[in-house]
């Protein structure tokens, strides 16, 4: 599947501090553990309505991961997925009246004209579920074949679900650290059928859905026979695919330390018997409106695409983005896009000046705090304050110093200051 284009990346004088990283896992800030080639792998959207805030976030701070790490002159294999079949998607298709795989095409491309115009750098390996089929059908025929997962038969047909005996994969539990009662709670809101009859445990999740009357399906060859996939599998199969066990970074939402990040990496353990799946899981909090987290399910949606079409520069938005802390939720209010407006302005004219403080320390600045556990907020404040003193005329000037920080705020902070 296509990406975006990819906007130009500066390569900037020195190296930054280790990146260091909340990693869900482990419970606390660590160093990210790689070598000179960083895996990663972010979960992409499901889709069937536009790119909103909460969506942009998530993005733009793995962005910002990417960013990082390529500063310290590694190369990054970037990894995203599409759940380009699946419940939400056949739902809100068929509520609509549309053709699923039109609604999933329209808004895919939506998404990637989001990305590009926000300066997010694009995956190398960018797949839909669909094109990944193939290799998943050998997934799930191989997890059978170990008796690591089984078949439970439905009742329109001949087919059978398969379902992955998770409670006895080595190390489930270890990405969320969640407590069964916890576990359970959520599961059935989060695409869960803990009370589906027949299952060996209520948490065991499907990897193949057979075919049903109405519902699109594949060839799962002999083993699987015409179905569709489960939704964790495909993640797991396409990160094992590019980047094998033991990637450096897995990334998404927040809410999908559980179920989806535990079960992709259960899936990896039990195909590969290795584990870690990732060696640092990155979460990002939600973003919520009036009150509520922002989600399609509750309708209440600041769309990116709406911004745009309203003439919002998107670097404003990508600078009210940053303004806040990947690991806190926050709502999200006309207050912030009135203020990144404000200060996009007065960087774009400090950095225009023909001389201004010399760059060295707040590009120190920039990395500094990004490196500890992605402070945008205060590589931010590094920029406003070199931007103040410039616009001020308070300290020496030196030419050509607003070329240097606006090449390093692109490079680090992705935020373009021409325009
Ligand atoms: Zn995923």
């Amino acid at each position: 599947m296509e990406s975006w284009p990819s906007p130009l990346r500066p390569v900037i004088p020195g190296s930054p501090p280790a990146l260091r990283l909340f990693d869900t896992a482990a419970g606390k800030v660590r160093e990210v553990e790689t070598g000179q080639v960083a895996g990663m792998y972010v979960c992409g959207i499901t889709p069937y309505d536009a790119t909103h805030l909460g969506h942009a976030a998530t993005y733009v701070t793995f962005d910002l991961v990417n960013r990082a790490l390529r500063d310290s002159g590694r190369e990054v294999v970037y990894v995203q997925n599409v759940t380009d079949v699946d419940e939400p998607l056949l739902e809100r298709a068929a509520r609509d009246g549309v053709d699923w795989q039109d609604l999933a095409a329209q808004e895919t491309a939506l998404f990637r004209q989001d990305m590009a115009a926000l300066r997010v750098l694009p995956p190398e390996h960018y797949h839909g579920v669909v094109d990944s089929i193939p290799y998943i059908v050998d997934v799930v025929a191989r997890l059978l074949e170990a008796g690591t997962a089984y078949r439970l038969g439905v009742a329109e047909g001949t087919g059978a679900d398969v379902y992955l005996d998770v409670t006895s994969t080595a190390g489930f539990g270890q990405v969320s650290g969640w407590s069964r009662a916890e576990m359970l709670e959520v599961f059935a809101e989060r695409g869960g059928d803990p009370e589906r009859p027949g299952k060996r445990d209520a948490l065991d999740p499907l990897l193949w859905r057979a075919a049903r009357e109405g519902e699109p399906c594949w060839d799962g060859g002999r083993v699987l026979g015409r179905g569709r996939p489960g939704w964790h599998i495909e993640c797991t199969t396409i990160a094992l695919t590019h980047l094998g066990m033991g990637f450096a970074i897995q990334g998404g939402g927040s809410d999908l330390v559980f179920p989806h990040h535990e079960m992709s990496a259960a899936q990896g353990t039990a195909l590969t018997g290795q584990s870690p799946f990732a060696t640092h899981y990155v979460h990002q909090a939600m973003v919520g409106l009036d009150g509520e987290k922002m989600s399609k399910s509750k309708g209440n949606l600041v769309l990116v695409s709406r911004l745009l079409a309203d003439h919002v520069d998107p670097m404003a938005i990508r600078l009210a983005l940053l303004r806040h802390h990947y690991r806190t939720d926050w709502e999200w209010t006309g207050a912030d896009l009135t203020e990144a407006v404000r200060r996009l302005k007065r960087w774009r004219m400090a950095a225009a000046a023909p001389a201004g403080p010399p760059a060295d320390s707040v590009i120190a600045a920039l990395r500094s705090a990004l490196s500890n556990d992605l402070d945008a907020a205060a590589a931010v404040d590094a920029v406003d304050r070199w931007a103040d003193d410039v616009l001020d005329g308070s300290s020496a000037a030196r030419p050509g110093a607003g070329t240097e920080v606006a090449r390093a705020v692109d490079a680090l902070l992705g935020v373009s200051l021409a325009g």
